[in-house]
């Protein structure tokens, strides 16, 4: 590990005042991936600013019924609130879908929006090709093996996916990203948050230099309370999606669909959402042939790798199973 500066502050304006726009220095929060990545020699931040005595880990109800999670609420936490597991059960379930618990003791709302791909073409430095890790230098994962890689929205210059299972949730539930940095205050929509590789991979979200998460708020919604997230995997627990689903459902009293929303993980460098997926579920019978019409049109486009044509059919089998189960929810 190479030598850095730790300095650690107690409160916001202090965190954004020690992080200047150094595009070297990051935030401290669980440590649970930032930490890892710096003993593998991926990240070599020059400073560390350890925000976790910031008053940022309260789960609160705001006046006009959202929910608002603060950046340093721990995985685990967010995963047991009653207004979580109550209102948007899709979050809950993803929560405990990752990692082990001890990670989740650790890990925080804002830190696990912002962990890195498990490319490990990008986790191991040994290869030198890797455009997400070294702007330029290629991508070895290319000619590489890809069973773990992207089938939709990926670039020449980078096909990894996006590792997160809550920013899948939070896509399915129309969150916003809260951030306070050095031009103040700004709220980004979480289907904004995370790029699309293109040709600036280790550009990956929409964060400015020296930003900081403060909160991540959950609008109140009438139909949340029927969401589901699936995730399939190569082990029952403590293993990455291949592929995952979230979707919430408002049904009438008739079992007529209202409102939807649909969005996988494990496909793409972000949560993967089309409206017209969600559009054409509108008004029907909540039944398995409007499901699979809906998954047709979300994997429309769908670029399977030499490793990873799997991902297609598992993805159109889980978006109608997940949609079936939340149709189920009471
Ligand atoms: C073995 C293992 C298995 C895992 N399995 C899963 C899984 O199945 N599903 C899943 O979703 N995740 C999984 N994870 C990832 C885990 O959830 C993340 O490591 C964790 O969420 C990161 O949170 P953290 O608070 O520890 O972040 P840190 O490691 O502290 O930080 C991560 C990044 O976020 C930045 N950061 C942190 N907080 C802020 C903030 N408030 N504002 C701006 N920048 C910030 C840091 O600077 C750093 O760049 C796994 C991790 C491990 C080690
Ligand atoms: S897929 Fe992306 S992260 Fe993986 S080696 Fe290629 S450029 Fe790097």
């Amino acid at each position: 590990m190479k030598p850095f500066a730790y300095r650690r502050v107690e409160d916001v304006h202090a965190a954004v005042r020690a992080a200047g726009r150094g595009p070297t220095v990051r935030f401290l929060a669980g440590g649970t991936n930032l930490i890892d990545l710096m003993k593998q020699g991926v990240e070599e931040p020059e400073q560390l600013v350890d925000v976790n005595r910031l008053p940022l880990a309260e789960i609160a109800e705001a006046p006009a019924g959202d929910v608002t999670m603060g950046a340093l609420a721990r995985n685990s936490d967010v995963a047991a609130h009653p207004l979580i597991r109550g209102r948007y059960p899709a979050l809950a379930e993803a929560l405990l879908s990752g990692a082990s618990p001890q990670l989740r003791n650790m890990a925080t709302v804002g830190g696990n929006l912002l962990q890195r791909t498990r490319c490990p073409y990008f986790t191991d430095p040994a290869f030198a090709e890797c455009n997400k890790r070294r702007p330029g230098s290629g991508c070895a994962a290319r000619h590489g093996y890809t069973r773990m890689h992207a089938i939709l929205g990926a670039s020449d210059a980078c096909i990894a996916t996006h590792p997160s299972d809550m920013a899948v949730a939070l896509a399915a539930l129309d969150a916003v990203v809260e951030v306070t940095g050095p031009d103040g205050d700004r709220s980004i929509a979480i289907g904004d948050f995370h790029r699309l590789p293109g040709d600036t991979p280790h550009v990956e979200t929409e964060l400015r230099a020296g930003e900081l998460i403060v909160a991540v708020r959950l609008p109140a919604s009438p139909f949340a309370r029927r969401s589901h997230y699936l995730k399939v995997r190569d082990r029952a627990a403590y293993a990455f999606a291949l592929v995952s689903v979230a979707a919430a459902l408002g049904l009438d009293g008739s079992g007529t669909i209202r409102a939807a929303r649909l969005v996988l993980g494990g496909v793409a460098h972000k949560p993967w959402r089309v409206p017209a997926a969600e559009q054409v579920l509108i008004g029907r019978r909540a039944d398995p042939v409007a499901y699979a019409e809906a998954a047709d049109i979300l994997l429309e486009g769908a670029e399977p790798l030499r490793d990873n044509a799997f991902k297609v059919e598992l993805a159109r089998r889980s978006v109608v199973r997940a949609l079936t189960v939340t149709a189920a929810r009471g």
